[in-house]
């Protein structure tokens, strides 16, 4: 490969997942001794803790709170259940309001047997039905459109086109598109769909990692950027054309690297980053 210039760290942010053997103090001290920037929180890993002292530990460490992980799941078989729903997402929005985090992602959800367009209608009003509480705190809701090998269980939201389509319908100010290469580096109409939300104005965060081939499990074989067949730097250079200047997230879930010594991980994660996103 020719050799393409570094990238340095200044909008590196991780997802708390990606190590998600490291309790939360332990990510912060490591992150930011390694000159990660930002910290993307995932919701399990301040259960049952003070959270506006932890969002105050993270920033201690001069760690951004990107965003929060995540909210979501609204489509369910019955009222009681996409009531459940919103009820959680209203928890996730005060205490990422708590946190300090502007940003909670949403994977969408989707019901088993259920038509996608059903769950598409429970999605946008799932999402209606939670945006005074955005509007009370501030904090936003990013639209993580997820592959379309997810669309039975997770997501009937599986495109750019789609999110954005969305977002135009739902028209707030507090509702936009959280994308990630891993689940959009397929589509053909990528370049075009990034731009639109650019131009929308709703492109709200951007996560990287990368597609293994052949990938042996299909929620937790992602790889590290430049172990796969996406070409991140293409698709970054898409967002930032819109005028994007947020963090570029790693979200890796793998149990290949889980299973490995954590530090030496980091070490690797900060070299792909450097070479390949
Ligand atoms: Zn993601």
């Amino acid at each position: 490969m020719s050799a393409a210039p570094l990238t340095d760290l200044d909008r590196l942010c991780i997802h708390t997942i990606t190590t998600k053997s490291w309790d939360l103090e332990t990510a912060a001290k490591k992150f930011s001794a390694a000159g990660v920037k930002g910290i993307t929180v995932w919701r399990d890993t301040y259960a049952g803790r003070d959270v506006a002292a932890t969002g105050r530990m993270l920033r201690d460490h001069d760690l951004a709170i990107v965003s929060t992980c995540r909210g979501g799941f609204f489509p369910g078989a019955t009222a009681a259940e996409r009531q459940t729903a919103i009820d959680d997402n209203r928890r996730a929005i005060a205490e990422a309001h708590e946190l300090g985090a502007p940003l909670v992602v949403l994977v969408c959800g989707a019901v088993p047997g259920q038509p996608l367009a059903d769950s598409r209608a429970q999605i946008a009003d799932g999402i209606s039905a939670v945006l005074d509480d955005c509007a009370a705190t501030g904090v936003k809701l990013g639209i993580e459109p997820l592959h379309p090998m997810y669309a039975d269980s997770r997501s009937a939201v599986n495109t750019l086109g789609q999110a954005n389509d969305m977002c135009a319908q739902l028209d707030s100010p507090y509702v936009g598109v959280a994308a990630d290469v891993y689940h959009l580096w397929w589509d053909p109409a990528l370049e075009q769909e990034i731009a639109r939300c650019g131009e929308l104005g709703k492109l709200f965060s951007f996560h990287v990692c990368d597609w293994r081939s052949p990938t042996i499990d299909f929620l937790n074989d992602r790889g590290l950027m430049g172990e796969g067949c996406i070409d991140i730097r293409k698709i970054r250079g898409w967002v930032e054309a819109t005028g994007f200047t947020g963090f570029n997230e790693v979200e890796v879930f793998s149990n290949r690297l889980w299973a490995m010594d954590q530090d030496d991980y980091l070490a690797q994660i900060i070299q792909a980053y450097r070479n390949h996103t």
